[in-house]
């Protein structure tokens, strides 16, 4: 999590890391500051709370070389003093991730004199730097050294007092770009912070990179190695609003085209889906959204595939016993290729000699480098924290992945086979027709409760999953999910008159059962918001307000069913007047455990 972003080249530095910041803003924003040499010595400005309060704190001071931070805290409270950067003797860095054993690190600093000012992890990593200095032939075997000592995941970026031209950065688990155009070089997290300046940028991966005005090297194992100039082909404005009023709707604005090209490209190019009918045991391993759209995957594969498929929250899959073998693939997702408990899962998975299979949207990213095969979801830059986008199109490679199987297996037959095919080709107007429809007048009942929960059964039981999920991470209402039969065995306890129940009900085979649920919670007082396929009957009774989904197969009407909870998430919380954007304590991009 949190954004790094530095300069060094022959514009001022400072506008461009505060505007790279601001770009970065969504994966941490509970505190900023820059660093920077002013008359040869480091000055630091940072403090609590979003990037307008550090800049209210700026100087007309003008620098060819600076580094900056965004904060998501993890050790210590967001606050002045543990915001970043850190300086400690003659090191000052700005850090993502999490040092394991700083604990320790640090009783042994503070038994060799260093004393910490903050609670971080952070000041730790940089007192050890500090302290290896003098022991070092140089930065790079400094760094190197550094690297043998530190557990955990990080990427830093550096400044040391006696080289005024010269940023360092290292990385080991934390994404980290370096990235140039013809005024200079920069370091950042994420693409987003770059973009308006060159879409040329190197991956940083083992090696160190020294950034210089003129120059980049990046070294491995104290020798130094070329790296590739990778170029980001996606469109610029995908970083911009364009006119919403917040990128989550945006987002959401852009899913029919993203459905339509994806569909448009892989249907096209269905060798580019792998056949995953030969494997004897499946699992797919996500976090968050992507685990749910996982779900469905699962009740999409098990259904048109007849596979089993067992689904895994990736910190728990990372340290539970496994059956994977050679036969075994294990399918991760993940938006930004970066979540740290999924490439953990990953490599569990490789070393046990199972096939990978990824499904992710940032190009390049770790996951996608590990895997053996790699499906991008080209959802394109995503910056509300809360994914929409990003879960449509890991929710449509998962129906294409079932499509198929499907039909090597014949289980699909050729009729069946049309009537899918014609259900993808109106999937995104679809789409478009179920944005444009008016969801404040349920989002302002829904604004005014404390508690709503979720039912559904089987499929719509996982879409209700992510329904709530969105809910509950922008509007902060509390919000649970329950599988519909499972309410009375506990829970209905918590009906009382006027709490929402909201209801999924696509699935043909179940939705009846579903129905008498509903009714039970009706009778306990509940306002009943039903989400329903268009053919199936409902009487009146049954709901207070409906939403409507048009009939499609289940490998589309899964998709269908989440765009009205997205939109009724999102105005919800406008209705509660949060920000949507960036809502408290979460961050996009989670790249620690
Ligand atoms: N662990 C560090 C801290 O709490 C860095 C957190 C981050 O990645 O923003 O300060």
């Amino acid at each position: 999590m949190c954004g790094i972003m530095g300069y060094n080249g022959r514009e001022n530095a400072i506008p461009i890391v505060i505007k790279g910041l601001k770009n970065l803003e969504y994966r941490g924003y509970d505190s900023s500051g820059i660093a920077y040499f002013k008359d040869k010595m480091i000055k630091i400005i940072k403090e609590k709370g979003r990037i307008i309060e550090l800049e209210k704190l700026l100087t007309s001071d003008k620098t060819n070389v600076c580094i900056g931070h965004t904060r998501w805290a993890t050790h210590g409270k967001p606050s002045q003093v543990n915001s970043h950067p850190h300086i400690v003797g003659g090191v000052t860095l700005v850090h993502n991730g999490i040092i394991e054993n700083y604990h320790t690190l640090k009783e042994d600093l503070m038994q060799k004199g260093y004393s910490f000012k903050s609670e971080t992890d952070t000041e730790v990593a940089a007192a050890l730097i500090d302290s290896l200095l003098s022991e070092s032939k140089n930065k790079i075997e400094l760094l190197e050294k550094t690297r043998k000592i530190l557990k955990g995941s990080y990427a830093f970026l550096i400044l040391f007092a006696d080289e005024k031209e010269t940023m360092y950065a290292l990385r080991e688990g934390s994404p980290l770009i370096v990235a140039t155009n013809e005024t200079g070089n920069f370091v950042a997290s994420d693409i987003p912070a770059i973009l308006e300046y060159t879409k040329n940028y190197y991956l940083l991966d083992k090696e160190i990179a020294v950034i210089q005005k003129n120059d980049v090297k990046f070294y491995l194992n104290n020798q130094e190695v070329k790296k590739e100039l990778l170029t980001f082909n996606h469109d610029l404005v995908s970083a911009k609003k364009d006119g919403y009023q917040h990128f989550m709707l945006k987002e959401i604005h852009e899913e029919p085209v993203l459905v339509k090209n994806f569909l448009d490209y892989y249907l096209n190019n269905f060798d580019l889906i792998p056949d995953i009918s030969k494997y004897n045991r499946i699992y797919i391993v996500a976090c968050g959204s992507a685990y749910h759209a996982g779900l469905i995957g699962s009740y999409l594969i098990e259904k048109y595939g007849d596979l089993e498929v067992i689904v895994e929250v990736a910190s728990e899959f990372r340290y539970r016993k496994t059956f994977l073998d050679k036969n075994s693939l294990v399918i991760l997702i993940s938006q930004s290729g970066e979540t740290a408990d999924t490439i953990a899962s990953l490599r569990k998975a490789k070393e046990y000699q199972a096939k990978t299979l990824g499904i992710v949207n940032v190009v390049g990213s770790t996951i996608a480098r590990e895997v053996d095969q790699v499906i991008y979801i080209n959802a394109g830059c995503e910056i509300a924290v809360a994914t929409t986008k990003a879960y449509t199109l890991q929710v449509l490679t998962l129906s294409l992945l079932a499509y198929k199987i499907g039909l090597i297996k014949k289980i699909i037959s050729s009729k069946e086979k049309e009537i899918i095919l014609k259900d993808y080709q109106v999937l995104a107007q679809e789409i478009k027709n179920l944005i444009e429809f008016d969801y404040l007048k349920f989002a302002r009942k829904i604004s005014q409760e404390k508690d709503v929960f979720f039912i559904g059964r089987l499929i719509d039981y996982y879409i209700a999953l992510e329904g709530s999920l969105k809910l509950k991470e922008i509007s902060y209402i509390h919000s649970e999910t329950y599988p519909a039969g499972e309410l009375k065995h506990g829970t209905i306890s918590l009906i009382e008159e006027k709490t929402p129940v909201i209801s999924i009900l696509t699935d043909q085979t179940i939705y009846e059962k579903t129905i008498s649920n509903i009714k039970e919670t009706k009778a306990r007082g509940a306002y009943s918001l039903v989400l329903k396929r268009k053919q199936f009957y409902l009487s009146n009774d049954i709901y207070d307000d409906l939403i409507e989904i048009p009939n499609a197969t289940d490998l589309v009407s899964c998709i269908l069913t989440i765009i009205p909870l997205q939109l009724l998430a999102y105005y919800t919380a406008l209705e509660l007047g949060y920000d949507i954007d960036k809502p408290r304590n979460l961050a996009k991009s989670v790249t620690v455990e």
